[in-house]
C-alpha cells in the first residue's frame, strides 16, 4: 500500500468511534473524491487549529478573530437567564431547538472523581464569577442525566455564590440513557418547558 494512503488510514482510524475498517473505507472515499472537495477538506482541517477559539466569556467556540462568540455578543438575548451545560455540543443541541433565548456557560465536562475530573478542572470558578457580575434571575442546570451530571448539579447548587438566584433543572423527560447532545428536538423542548 502507498505510504501516504497508509498514513491517512492510520490518521482516520485514530478518531474516536472509527475502527480500522471504517478508517480504510473513508480513506478510499477521499482518494476517489474530486479535487475541490479534498482541497476544501484539507484547508478546513488546517484552519480549525488557527481560526476557531474558545469564547473567553461562555467557553463555547468562536471565530478566532472575534473577542466573544455570537451568542455572548447578541444584545437581544436575555441576560437574566443562564443555561449551564457540560459541553459545547450540548449548547449546539439546545440552540438547534431554538427554545432558549438566554446566555450560556460551558463547563468543559462534568465532575467525576473516578476519572480525575474535579471542580477545579472545569470552568466552575469562572461560572461563579459570572454569577457575581451578571444580573441573573434563573440558572438552568442542563446537565446530562447520569451520575456525573448529578454530582455537578449538586456541587453548583451547594456552592453558588448568590443563594437568591432561582436554580432549575431540565425535567426528567430526558431518558436516562440519553445525553443532551443526542436528544431529539421534542425531548429537549419538553425537558426545557418542564424545568423546575
Ligand atoms: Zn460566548
Amino acid at each position: 500500500m502507498p505510504e501516504t494512503l497508509k498514513r491517512l488510514i492510520d490518521i482516520i482510524s485514530f478518531l474516536p468511534w472509527i475502527g480500522d475498517k471504517t478508517g480504510a473505507k473513508l480513506a478510499f472515499f477521499l482518494l476517489k473524491s474530486n479535487h475541490a472537495y479534498v482541497e476544501n477538506f484539507s484547508r478546513t482541517l488546517h484552519e480549525l487549529q488557527t481560526h476557531v477559539k474558545e469564547c473567553p466569556s461562555c467557553h463555547g467556540m468562536m471565530d478566532g478573530d472575534q473577542t466573544e462568540c455570537t451568542i455572548c455578543r447578541d444584545s437581544t438575548r436575555d441576560t437574566s437567564l443562564l443555561c449551564v451545560v457540560e459541553d459545547y455540543l450540548d449548547m449546539i443541541a439546545i440552540e438547534r431547538v431554538g427554545i432558549f433565548k438566554g446566555k450560556y456557560h460551558v463547563l468543559g465536562g462534568s465532575i467525576s472523581p473516578i476519572h480525575g475530573v474535579m471542580p477545579t478542572n472545569l470552568t466552575i470558578a469562572h461560572l461563579f464569577e459570572r454569577i457575581e457580575e451578571m444580573n441573573i434571575e434563573e440558572i438552568i442546570l442542563a446537565m446530562n442525566p447520569n451520575i456525573e451530571g448529578e454530582a455537578t448539579t449538586l456541587y453548583i447548587t451547594e456552592n453558588i455564590p448568590k443563594k437568591e438566584i432561582k436554580i432549575t433543572r431540565l425535567s426528567k423527560w430526558l431518558p436516562h440513557t440519553g445525553l443532551i447532545e443526542y436528544a431529539d428536538e421534542i425531548t429537549l423542548l419538553s425537558a426545557f418547558k418542564g424545568r423546575r
